[in-house]
């Protein structure tokens, strides 16, 4: 069996798919390995730290040839037309964004898998590239904003007097968020979270956060969050617009499943923030929690610094291709047997990540955009 992986050639992309003792261990699944010339150049990984991989410089053959193709984004559809029919594809797909992708996987008879679509079950945790991340852009959020601060995050006691520690609002309690809390509270800043999903209150708290109580419960579907009515929005504004006032540094992280990233903080709100304050919005490239963010840049809101960032994980590319990697490779150890392709449909895992098999659109949800 043949694995290939190829270079990203988005701007802002610096991972890779693939790394090297990721691609040993593949190797020792009984296949083939691969990588496209320079492909893990920009997250640190040069072509001779891949030992026992075929390094290939020609795109073209190294997707004609392979068996199994991984990437991180969604591959432009001139990649997909140069893969073999009923190889197998393994990256993000984000089929519903990305009709004609899917169009082209279905046309070429690709297995394509969609990282995105890995269930949220016990069972699959190693294999959810989501987590791993999004658990790396939590991180990165909180230095994101440290560094646009005009005042440092832990208290500080100096010959002239002692300096406060940063009050840290995290708004929105999942991977990242929690992260945030986590990373927030290490540099030694007084955190407080927030999320409509009450059962965030404990995991805030074991962070040593405060929980923000607001008395609303929008628990949704499959441990996520639903959309909030005009009403509970209301509700929730009113007891959070002083705790966003008195921060020093706000992250929003907040998302529901389908939609655009909920808003959560309003130019009303940001006006009555401290000179100097920040707000690192992570639901930038959905569209934004706070009003006036814009995606991938750092715009001045009144008196608060508002930051956009898109593809964090990108940024912590060594580390981030690893986790990636490792999420692969948990998923290929279950299709892939003594060195030969076995997949089993009623598997809940597989069923679910699966977005087109056989010249069909096996997912419901991407087929009824699509077709
Ligand atoms: P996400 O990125 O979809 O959303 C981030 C957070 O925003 C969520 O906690 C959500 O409740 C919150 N949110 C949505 N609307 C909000 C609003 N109006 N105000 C405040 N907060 C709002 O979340 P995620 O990180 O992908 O995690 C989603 C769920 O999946 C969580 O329950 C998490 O524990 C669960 N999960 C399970 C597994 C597993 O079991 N394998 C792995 C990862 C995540």
């Amino acid at each position: 069996l043949k694995i290939a992986a190829i270079r990203e050639k988005g701007a802002d992309e610096r991972r890779v798919a693939l790394v090297p003792d990721v691609a040993a261990r593949i190797g020792r699944l009984g296949c083939d390995v691969a990588l496209e010339a320079g492909a893990g150049v920009p997250s640190s990984y040069p072509d001779a730290s891949y030992k026992d991989v075929r390094i290939e410089p020609d795109r073209k053959a190294l997707l004609g040839s392979a068996d199994v193709v991984l990437a991180i984004q969604p591959p432009a559809t001139g990649d997909v037309q140069a893969m073999k029919p009923g190889a197998i594809l393994i990256s993000f797909v984000y089929g519903r964004n990305n009709p004609d992708l899917v169009k082209a996987l279905r046309d070429g008879r690709i297995t394509a898998f969609a990282m995105e679509q890995v269930p949220r079950i016990s069972r699959a945790q190693a294999m959810d590239a989501l987590s791993s991340q999004a658990t790396l852009a939590g991180y990165y959020s909180v230095l994101l904003g440290a560094v646009q601060m005009p005042k440092i995050l832990p208290m500080m006691t100096t010959a002239v007097g002692s300096l406060r520690a940063a009050q840290v609002l995290v708004m929105g309690l999942g991977v990242a968020g929690l992260q945030a809390l986590a990373t927030a509270r290490r540099l030694g800043a007084v955190t407080e979270g927030y999320d409509v999903r009450p059962e965030t209150r404990d995991e805030a708290r074991s962070l040593g956060a405060k929980f923000v109580e607001t008395g609303v419960d929008a628990t949704g579907q499959g441990g996520y969050a639903r959309e909030l009515t005009a009403e509970e929005k209301a509700t929730v504004r009113a007891v959070l617009s002083d705790h966003i006032a008195r921060s020093d540094l706000v992250i929003t992280t907040a998302a529901v499943p389908g939609r655009q990233a909920p808003r959560l903080i309003d130019a009303r709100q940001i006006a009555r923030m401290k000179p100097g304050s920040v707000i690192v919005d992570l639901g930038a490239e959905g569209g934004g929690n706070c009003e006036g963010t814009r995606a991938g840049e750092t715009v001045q809101a009144g008196p608060a610094t508002l930051i956009g960032p898109v593809n964090l994980p990108s940024r912590l590319a060594e580390q981030a291709s690893e986790l990636y990697a490792k999420n692969v490779l948990n998923l290929l150890e279950q299709i892939v047997r003594d060195g030969k392709l076995s997949l089993d449909m009623t598997d809940e895992v597989i069923a679910k990540t699966l977005v087109t098999h056989d010249g069909r659109i096996v997912n419901d949800a991407v087929r009824q955009v699509v077709e």
